[in-house]
């Protein structure tokens, strides 16, 4: 038996049985790329959301706190780029009419075709560069198309091609218009990230909060991108949360900065969601965009997906994106350092996360199935317990009395009472107390309270701890000062 999860469809199988994640509208035979959080996975999300925010604005001086809008004037995606840029190339499948991104098409065909040929008139020192290094990304529609007719990649169920072709990532909305009014001139964005916000508000910030360059602005907020080929769980998805900083700077701090948010961010992944410092990869970008100064993805080693892959990006991107806003705004968006008396435009170094990546992350991390038996029977000899750093565990404290009867549930109450306050309790009274055990191992709790009947005599309980899976029996009324030490 597998130690680890395997598969993307093991992986969403369990996170629907045990419920972290569902896929969205299943009801109506679902609805592609989007996902609805179950319980579970839903504290999961938080924590790991609080723990970004302690650090980001709790456990610094120089960040603040935004929540912007998740509409924003028109305007701002032009100046950001995102109107005329934001694309994916796309191909047909000419017979099936399915659609795929051409880039990762030609990829998996150089992949599994490591013969193919690379002499060819019609390919020039791009298209030669891009096949050598197997990177298509960047790459114009046109000159895919070329190297799709001419190495003669094909679907992946065997079919031809159409022309590759522009897709626009930005999801479009008619707020504000009726049916009559609404064209093209007048359509508004869904936000395709976040970071858009914080770059409008940054005058806002800096007129009004009291803060001096070195500063920060983070959020944490839903964006929408009309991701075309999204089968990868929540990997990928037309609907996702991103975590981001924006970190407002002289030029000349640039590089110091960046490697500041470098080890500042795997640092986070390492003591905080402790996560393996080997399964965490820095991996620079192959090609800058043309005002960035330094680009780099954190890349965790996905046991699901059998892969480094990306979950943060972290990018120097020098003064663009105020420059930008100013030049369509027309207004100002410059810092006046008044100890020496220097007007600049601040620069920007940014970590941007997705936090649904992060979920993903930790399950795939902390997720697995552990050997404790020898009987030859596999379900009694394997138990999946998710191993979470407390911290992040949903559920804390599992109590479960022993057995159905009245006087045990109500003292199994009467403790979920005295714990609920502080943790995050579950009560469950259904099915043997073993099958709760694995239960609670299966969605991270670290602790479940056993009550029984010696408990109505001793006031006292049984407490199990999900790694070591000892039993240890501790009196009701010291209950409270033991989880305040083991959570501390
Ligand atoms: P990718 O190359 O995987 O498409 P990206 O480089 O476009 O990602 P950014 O625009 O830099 O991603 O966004 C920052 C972070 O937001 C990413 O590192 C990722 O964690 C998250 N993210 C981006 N797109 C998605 C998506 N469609 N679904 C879930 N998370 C996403």
């Amino acid at each position: 038996m597998d130690t680890k999860l395997t598969s993307l469809d093991q992986f969403k199988s369990w996170a629907k049985e045990n419920g972290f994640i569902f896929p969205s509208s299943e009801i109506y035979g679902g609805f592609q790329a989007v996902y609805d959080f179950g319980h579970y996975g839903y504290l999961l999300k938080e924590n790991i959301k609080n723990l970004w925010q302690k650090a980001m604005w709790q456990e610094r001086d120089d960040v603040v706190s935004l929540d912007s809008g998740i509409f924003m004037h028109p305007k701002t995606w032009e100046a950001s780029g995102h109107v005329g840029g934001f694309s994916d190339v796309l191909v047909e499948d000419k017979k099936t009419h399915k659609r795929y991104r051409a880039d990762h098409l030609i990829e998996e065909f150089l992949d599994s075709n490591s013969e193919f040929e690379i002499q060819n008139s019609k390919f020039d020192e791009e298209i030669v560069t891009a096949l050598e290094k197997k990177d298509m990304d960047k790459i114009a529609p046109e000159k895919l198309a070329i190297i799709i007719q001419e190495l003669g990649v094909k679907s992946p169920d065997g079919n031809d091609l159409a022309e590759p072709r522009n897709f626009n990532l930005l999801v479009k909305s008619n707020l504000g218009t009726t049916d009559a009014t609404f064209n093209e001139e007048n359509v508004t964005y869904l936000r395709g990230e976040t970071c858009q916000g914080i770059y409008l508000n940054y005058k806002n910030v800096l007129d009004n909060l009291r803060v001096k360059v070195p500063f920060g602005i983070a959020q944490v907020g839903k964006a929408f991108r009309n991701e075309i080929v999204a089968r990868q769980f929540v990997f990928r998805t037309r609907e996702f949360e991103q975590m981001e900083l924006q970190y407002f700077i002289h030029p000349d701090m640039n590089d110091e900065v960046y490697a500041m948010w470098k080890e500042e961010r795997i640092n986070w992944y390492t003591n905080v969601l402790g996560i393996d410092k080997a399964s965490l990869k820095f991996r620079p970008h192959e090609k800058l965009i043309f005002y960035a100064k330094a680009a780099e993805d954190v890349t965790y080693n996905f046991n699901s997906m059998g892969k480094f892959d990306e979950i943060e990006g972290i990018h120097a991107r020098s003064d663009y994106d105020l420059s930008q806003h100013a030049k369509f705004s027309g207004q100002k968006l410059d810092y006046f350092d008044q100890e020496k008396g220097e007007r600049y435009t601040p620069w920007i170094v940014e970590a941007s996360c997705g936090l649904n990546r992060l979920v993903m992350m930790v399950i795939d991390h902390f997720w697995e199935n552990e050997k404790i038996d020898d009987s030859g029977d596999e379900k009694r000899d394997y138990r999946t317990v998710l191993r979470l750093p407390k911290n992040l565990a949903p559920i804390k404290v599992a109590i479960l009395p022993l057995s159905k009867k009245e006087d045990l549930q109500n003292k199994a109450h009467e403790v979920k009472k005295m714990l609920q306050s502080d943790y995050m309790t579950e009560y469950d009274e259904t099915a043997s107390i073993g099958k709760r055990y694995r239960r609670q191992d299966e969605i991270g709790t670290p602790y479940c309270v056993t009550i029984d009947f010696e408990t109505l005599e001793d006031n006292a309980v049984t407490i199990r701890d999900r790694d070591s899976m000892q039993q240890e029996r501790v009196k009701v009324d010291e209950l409270k000062d033991y989880f305040s030490e083991k959570f501390s």
